[in-house]
């Protein structure tokens, strides 16, 4: 357990690496964070409405014109040398399998982030090293507004610490439990931030493999925030045959690990995309059942959907979940698919193409 008290014995001035870190980055997604930390009374940031005990007073929100200099001399890319001192810590957000995730916020720039304390030898005895070190890997390297960005990582002898965007609106997963189903216009709204997200990771040659209601976060403005890579894998891979997912999410081409069929690419995240859109609009998963009807209904892509669902939604599911990982829509095609276009803003589209189109 780690406490404010433990974290101030590293206390005092440091280079301000995180702060140049930070104004390196060219993510809007970052550059929102940052101003909304910047305004005392930003909803959802509760570090910024109320200074943890102990905390310096700032004289001034604003970088001066020094710090501003500094970071256009100082390299970029330089390894940012983080450790636990840089950091008070805040309340618990949630606990994982192996960690857990604290508020947090840095000293020098106040910028409040989301710290993942994983131990050594948990993830040692359930031999997730290589998941994690995967992870940190491909995570670190992602930039994205529905990508939940991973600012660096360090560790000391117990534990491994992972830096990540503070997602202010906790777990999707929460948000559709409490409001059962979504309603078409924010099922669709959301299903478009996947679409872009799912995009950009497949040109950076990034399958997912995990895509669920459960590893997706919502941020302070209410977008979708992708997380837990660590199932994602840089295609093509050699361990293909690995079988991870939840059923309910499993694509037909991952059933039956070992046998000759079992060859996937990143298509198996459009399905994921199938049943994640499917259970946006009816409230659960389209192949809930036993653990072995379940597959066996995946396998025949056997689901029916119900009559509320309009036909322009029930279009585009039935064009996600086919069983030939070729026939499915692509990621561009579902972008301007009618159900989209009727329930988002054609002027926030055409913004994100071009800012993430490369
Ligand atoms: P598992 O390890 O089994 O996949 P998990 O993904 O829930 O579980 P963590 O990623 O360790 O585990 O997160 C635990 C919980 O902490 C999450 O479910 C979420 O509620 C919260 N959480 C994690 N990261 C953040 C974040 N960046 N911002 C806000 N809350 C977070
Ligand atoms: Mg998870």
């Amino acid at each position: 357990m780690i406490s404010s008290s433990t974290a101030q014995l590293h206390g005092g001035s440091r280079p301000n690496h995180f702060k140049v870190a930070l104004q390196s980055q060219t993510s809007t997604a970052a550059s929102t964070a940052l101003a909304s930390q910047r305004k005392p009374n930003a909803p959802g940031s509760p570090l910024a409405r109320k200074p943890l005990p102990g905390s310096a007073p700032r004289a001034s929100e604003e970088p001066s014109e020094d710090e501003l200099a500094l970071t256009l001399v100082e390299q970029p890319r330089a390894p940012k040398q983080f450790h636990l001192g840089m950091f008070e810590i805040g309340r618990p957000l949630g606990k994982g399998k192996f960690g857990r995730v604290y508020l947090a916020r840095e000293r020098t720039s106040g910028f409040i982030c989301a710290l993942k304390v994983l131990h050594k030898n948990e993830l040692q005895h359930g031999g997730v090293e290589r998941q994690v070190r995967r992870e940190i890997e491909i995570q670190s390297n992602l930039r994205h507004p529905n990508i939940l960005q991973m600012f660096g990582h360090f560790h000391d002898s117990k534990r491994v610490f992972l830096i990540l965007e503070f997602a202010g609106k906790g777990e999707l997963y929460k948000h559709l439990r409490r409001e059962n189903r979504f309603p078409e216009w924010k099922a669709a709204q959301y299903i478009a931030q996947m679409a872009s997200a799912l995009r950009y990771l497949h040109r950076k040659h990034v399958i997912h493999r995990d895509i669920k209601p459960e590893n997706i976060l919502v941020g302070i403005h209410g977008e979708l925030k992708v997380s837990d890579f660590g199932w994602s894998v840089h295609a093509p891979n050699n361990r293909r045959k690995t079988m991870c997912g939840t059923l309910d999410y499993l694509p037909p081409e991952m059933i039956n690990p070992g046998s000759s069929e079992n060859y996937y690419n990143e298509k198996v995240d459009l399905w994921s995309l199938g049943v994640l859109t499917y259970e946006f609009l009816v409230g659960e998963a389209p192949f809930e059942d036993t653990p072995v009807m379940t597959q066996r209904r995946i396998r025949r892509a056997d689901m029916s959907i119900p009559s509320f669902v309009s036909p322009e939604a029930s279009d585009l599911i039935k064009k996600l979940l086919v069983l030939n990982p070729e026939k499915r829509i692509a990621l561009e095609q579902v972008q301007v698919h009618p159900w989209i276009l009727k329930h988002c803003v054609k002027g926030e589209r055409a913004a994100n193409r071009e800012k993430y189109s490369q």
